[in-house]
């Protein structure tokens, strides 16, 4: 992409309105604007990071077997009558009457929607174990928007829902959950903590939440530090192996680490002191099992084994995912800007031309470009009109992890600038080696 033929509406005064640094970034980067409390529109920049987010997510799911799909962001309100929940979700849930005169709601989350389709299809135990996912839009209307997407009305959710015969199947896809999450907030290059929680208006018996540690997290977290020091990393997951899904979760769950909803100071004060830690956290995602909740209401049964029937054991499991783009900025920033992890930038590397306009120094870049481009990487080329200070402090604000810098001056010598937006080091070297580093 060439910067000249973009659209990054960066600003270059901080915007009163935003309280946290991911915000302020956000805004300043030209990736989002509001368009009425709590809801945005995802300008080009942003919006490539959210794909980005959102690619990782669909990889790591279908890996776990999981099947993607897509329901609608608008339902009847019938469903959720069955269920009891439409009286019981309260002020979030966004009531809509279309012209019949008709309740309707917009999404905050869909149990009800997809038990619906799961009692009309499926009929015998044979055809489970079942785990469906989206990544749809969702709505609450948050009593106190703010922090930008963090807490969003309309916000971008993954949200994967899973069938089993069994409890002990249920508690199997619970961890197939809990170690794709972790695999998926790794590629993000984020810490995400699972912690012991307590269920809210999903219900449930068994539920962790995986947290961001951040100062400008609004959940009160605690916990033994050692579980900061686990990491899943390359390892091979079977994830049709329940023992090994199950070990990886005993792993990461086994030490102390819950939000204030749970938390147990007699059990806290059991950990050495010096490894007691309480802090604050974003929460990025969250795994339920509620066993029958939904599908004992909802008469979601399977014939089983001995043609009897059966109840369903379901679970439902969310990431946040437009919440994700500002709890990685939280995570990966200096006072330059944003520092993009390479699993989620929206551009490998920026070609930055200190001499626009200098046949060689353009005919250099254009050869750059050129070169990433075959590398398979995507390039952003600033190939404006503009003052070096200013083609650096936007590089910097947008933060992609290499910048190459070129000028008439290092090509007499036959080298370019490359320079890491992590550590701040700069070394000259050639453009086939600047690109082979890079790549
Ligand atoms: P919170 O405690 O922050 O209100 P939640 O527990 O109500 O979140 P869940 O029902 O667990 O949310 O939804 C799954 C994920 O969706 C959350 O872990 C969070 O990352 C994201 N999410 C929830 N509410 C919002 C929101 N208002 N804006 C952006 N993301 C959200
Ligand atoms: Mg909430
Ligand atoms: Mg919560
Ligand atoms: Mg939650």
């Amino acid at each position: 992409m060439r910067l000249s033929r973009y659209f990054l509406p960066v600003l270059k005064e901080n915007p009163a309105e935003a309280q946290i640094v991911s915000h302020r970034l956000m805004l300043r980067a030209g990736m989002i604007k509001q368009a009425s409390a709590g809801i945005y529109s995802w300008l080009p920049l942003g919006f490539k990071v959210l794909r980005k987010i959102e690619n990782i997510i669909h990889e790591e799911q279908i890996r776990a077997g999981h099947l993607p799909m897509l329901m609608p962001t608008l339902q009847s309100a019938d469903l959720w009558r069955e269920s009891g929940r439409y009286d019981a979700y309260g002020e979030e849930m966004l009531r809509i009457k279309d012209r019949h005169d008709r309740d309707m709601l917009y999404t905050p989350t869909a149990e009800e929607l997809i038990t619906d389709i799961f009692r009309a299809h499926v009929k015998s135990y044979r055809d489970l174990p079942l785990t469906m996912y989206q990544i749809q839009w969702k709505f609450r209307d948050e009593i106190r928007p703010r922090f930008g997407v963090m807490r969003g009305r309309e916000f971008l959710m993954k949200d994967g829902y899973n069938f089993d015969l069994t409890k002990e199947d249920a508690l199997h896809a619970y961890n197939r959950h809990l170690v794709s999450y972790l695999r998926t907030y790794e590629r993000m290059g984020l810490q995400a903590i699972p912690m012991r929680a307590d269920s809210g208006p999903i219900g449930g018996e068994d539920t962790h939440e995986f947290l961001v540690l951040a100062e400008t997290g609004e959940s009160e977290v605690f916990y033994d530090s050692a579980v900061t020091d686990i990491r899943l990393g390359e390892r091979e997951i079977d994830y049709n192996d329940k023992d090994q899904c199950r070990a990886v979760m005993e792993e990461f769950t086994s030490l102390y680490a819950r939000t204030d909803e749970t938390h147990d100071e007699a059990l806290f004060n059991q950990i050495p002191e010096d490894r007691r830690r309480s802090a604050r956290g974003i929460e990025v995602g969250q795994i339920f099992y509620f066993g029958t909740k939904y599908s004992e209401p909802m008469g979601a049964t399977v014939q089983g084994p001995n043609g009897d029937q059966i109840a369903v054991h379901m679970g439902s499991h969310g990431i946040g995912v437009s919440r994700l783009v500002g709890a990685i900025i939280e995570a990966s920033h200096d006072d330059n800007g944003i520092i993009w992890p390479e699993g989620v930038t929206p551009f490998h590397c920026g070609i930055v031309n200190l001499k626009q306009g200098d046949a060689e120094a353009d005919a250099a870049c254009e050869k750059l470009y050129a070169a990433l481009t075959a590398a398979g990487l995507e390039p952003l080329y600033d190939d404006r009109e503009e003052r070096a200070g200013a083609k650096f402090a936007t590089m910097d604000l947008i933060g992609l992890p290499w910048r190459i810098t070129v000028g008439p001056r290092g090509l007499k010598n036959g080298v370019v600038e490359l320079t890491s937006r992590r550590t701040g080091e700069s070394e000259e070297l050639s453009p086939e080696a600047a690109v082979a580093r890079v790549a």
